[in-house]
C-alpha cells in the first residue's frame, strides 16, 4: 500500500466537492454498465433533478426513460425513487454518512455503499469491485473466494492510514497494470511481493 500510495499521493483530487446523493445514484446506475455511458446519463438525470424530492417529483416513468441506455432502467428507476423516499422520510433528505446505514437503502449493496461512503465522507472502508478483487487475490493481499471475504480481509490487512485511499489505489493498479488478461508485471511496483504463479517475471 505504501508503494501504491507513493506513486499516487493524492488519489482523490477532484472528488472533494462530490454531492453524496448524486454519487449514490451514479453508483446505482453503474451496475452492469460502462463508465462513459453512466457519466453521460448521470449528467442528463441531474440536469433535471438536484435532490431526493426532485427525484420523487420526476417519477419512475420519466427516470426510466432518461436512464434507459445504462440498462436495467425500470428496476434502477424504481430503486432510485424508493431510496429517495427513504432519504426524505428517514434521513431528512440527506444521504446517511456511513456505509452501514446506506446498505439499508433500496438497491444499495455493500460495494455501492462503501464506494459512496469512502468518496463522499472519507469513511475508511475499501470497496471491492472486479479490479480490487483480482489484485487482492493475485498478490495476494487479501485472498478470498467471494467479494465479502476479500472486503473483510482487506479491512484486516490494510493499515488504517491507507484505508481512505486504498480502494482507488487498488482499483487503478488493477485497471492500469494488473489487468485481467495481460498484467504489466515488468512495470509493477509490487512485483517482488507478488506470489501469483502467472506473473510475467
Ligand atoms: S506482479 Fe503482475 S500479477 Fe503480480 S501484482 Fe504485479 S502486475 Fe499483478
Amino acid at each position: 500500500m505504501a508503494r501504491l500510495a507513493e506513486a499516487d499521493p493524492d488519489p482523490k483530487v477532484g472528488f472533494d466537492d462530490t454531492d453524496p446523493f448524486r454519487l449514490l445514484v451514479t453508483v446505482l446506475l453503474s451496475a452492469q454498465s460502462t463508465g462513459p455511458t453512466v457519466a453521460r446519463i448521470a449528467d442528463a438525470l441531474f440536469a433535471r433533478v438536484k435532490d431526493p424530492a426532485g427525484m420523487q417529483a420526476l417519477g419512475e416513468a420519466e427516470i426510466t426513460e432518461i436512464i434507459r441506455p445504462v440498462g436495467l432502467g425500470p428496476s434502477k428507476a424504481r430503486n432510485i425513487v424508493k431510496l429517495s423516499a427513504v432519504l426524505i422520510e428517514t434521513h431528512g433528505g440527506a444521504v446517511p454518512r456511513n456505509s452501514v446505514e446506506m446498505r439499508r437503502l433500496p438497491g444499495i449493496g455493500r460495494k455501492s455503499a462503501e464506494v459512496t461512503a469512502n468518496f463522499a465522507f472519507h469513511e475508511p472502508v475499501i470497496a471491492v469491485d472486479t479490479h480490487v478483487f483480482r489484485v487482492s487475490n493475485r498478490i495476494p493481499l487479501a485472498p478470498g473466494a467471494t467479494v465479502d471475504a476479500v472486503a473483510d480481509g482487506l479491512a484486516e490487512a490494510v493499515h488504517e492510514r491507507f484505508k481512505d485511499g486504498a480502494h482507488i489505489w487498488l482499483f487503478r493498479h488493477g485497471r492500469d497494470i494488473c489487468t485481467a488478461r495481460k498484467p504489466a508485471c515488468t512495470r509493477c511496483p509490487v512485483s517482488d511481493l507478488c506470489t501469483w504463479p502467472g506473473k510475467e517475471i
